[in-house]
């Protein structure tokens, strides 16, 4: 036997125990956006490289190390979107969806990545975002907050969560805090690390994101971005945190929180949890004002969040909140007997006609009663229904309740999906 071909490192299959999972959380994702009047958005899984260029920003560790990206057949620069929003921004542009209007949208899909595998990031994952256009105040920003909220509560583990916010200001502040940071670094060279070296050039305000104690004691008297807030952000994120107080979301402000995508100005925020170890963000986003315009579309306010889905589905599994897998028929058919089979798969349909959301499984491949309701039991039916050669003779089945003790009854054909309905109370 030849040596059977496995998956790429870090793009993990979805087996059937773990996809019941993953429902459950879509389930939940979809009502919490419909709650709130957001609609869905699809788009594409390869983009022009320029897109991520132009908006997650060239000297991101995305678009720097982590992309996928390949020459189409007629030398065109393509990459698998690591990202939905500067997706979802050019999309929602290209579809007229945001000149003098707004928008409340939401997505759900894979994103690329190459990164180094390990729990919580591999490098084909999943995220659930929601992107809001035209919406220039701080309601906004305090509204996808308690969106996201509601996912943590659908499952009763909002004490598991930390809220962390931030403000980065105007671009212009930003860019004075920048100057100020740089200057302070420069001098403290010696104590820097290899990356944040490199970082001092080209994207300084990642340095304050180190993992490094050394960088971060060095830190600790540089300047901070909140003495360099303009007045309209700071009256901004003030009216956040009003907003989010009066709602009662708890949060802390975590003035080292900058994100690692270029994009980003005012309001950012990650959910945070310490049940999974170092791949702890589960969510985070934040608002983009300038982003709109820098894809070359009309000045448009933006703010909005991604969320892992690998890791909230990894937290659900920790904290043990997930539903037991249910079973995957309410009724199986057993046929035992000259003629019976053909009879039985008739029956079947019916049932499936007629009562509506029922799950019927037929058995398939032959083998004796006692195979056939071994069966029964493992897909986790509560109704086995047996046409053995008896009862074909006599139009009838035998219904056995698989829940009650194995209680059973006779039932005519033509009362069938009836009485089959009244007993599991579908209809
Ligand atoms: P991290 O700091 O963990 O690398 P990030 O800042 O790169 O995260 P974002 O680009 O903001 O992440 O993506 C939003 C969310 O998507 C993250 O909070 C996380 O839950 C999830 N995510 C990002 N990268 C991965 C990955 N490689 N594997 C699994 N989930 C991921
Ligand atoms: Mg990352």
């Amino acid at each position: 036997m030849s040596k059977p071909i496995q998956a790429i490192r870090g793009m993990n299959d979805c087996l059937p125990n773990e996809t019941a999972q993953w429902q459950q959380v879509e389930e939940v994702i979809r009502k919490t956006v419909a709650s709130y009047g957001y609609s869905e958005i699809r788009f594409p899984i390869v983009e022009f490289t320029d897109l991520f260029k132009r908006s997650v920003g060239e000297v991101t560790d995305i678009v720097e190390k982590e992309m996928y990206t390949f020459e189409d057949r007629n030398g065109d620069s393509l990459s698998l979107r690591p990202e939905g929003t500067a997706v979802c921004v050019r999309a929602a542009n290209q579809g007229a969806l945001l000149y003098n209007q707004q928008q409340r949208l939401w997505y759900q899909g894979p994103m690329f990545r190459h990164e180094r595998p390990q729990k919580g990031r591999y490098r084909q994952f999943h995220q659930f975002g929601v992107e809001a256009y035209g919406f220039e105040g701080p309601d906004m920003d305090a509204e996808v907050i308690m969106l996201s909220a509601r996912l943590w509560q659908a499952f009763g583990i909002t004490e598991h969560l930390r809220l962390e916010i931030n403000s980065l200001g105007s671009n212009e502040a930003r860019a004075d805090y920048i100057r100020a940071l740089v200057e302070y670094l420069e001098q403290h060279k010696d104590k820097l690390d290899e990356d944040s070296l490199r970082r001092l050039g080209t994207n300084p305000m990642r340095i304050l994101d180190s993992k490094n104690p050394d960088v971060q004691a060095v830190l600790e008297a540089a300047p901070v971005l909140s003495e360099y807030l303009d007045e309209e952000s700071k009256t901004m994120f003030v009216e956040l945190q009003q907003r989010l107080d009066a709602v009662g979301i708890k949060y802390v402000i975590n003035e080292k929180l900058v994100r690692g995508l270029d994009y980003y100005n005012r309001t950012v925020f990650e959910w945070v949890t310490e049940s999974l170890g170092s791949q702890g963000t589960v969510l985070a986003g934040g608002r983009y004002d300038g982003l709109v315009e820098q894809l070359g579309g009309k000045a448009t306010p933006g703010v909005g969040f991604a969320m892992g889905i690998e890791r909230f589905v990894l937290l659900l599994q920790t904290l043990d909140v997930l539903k037991e897998p249910t079973s995957t028929a309410d009724v199986y058919m057993v046929a035992a007997g000259a003629g019976t089979d053909m009879k039985s798969v008739e029956l079947a349909e019916v049932l499936r006609t007629e009562v509506d959301g029922i799950r019927v499984v037929s058995h398939c491949g032959g083998g004796n009663f006692k195979k056939q309701m071994k069966r029964a039991d493992k897909v986790g039916a509560s109704l086995a229904i047996i046409l053995g050669e008896d009862e074909l003779n006599n139009k009838q089945v035998t219904v056995k309740n698989l829940r009650q003790h194995g209680e059973q009854e006779t039932v005519a054909w033509e009362q069938l999906a009836a009485r089959v309905s009244a007993i599991l109370e579908l209809d």
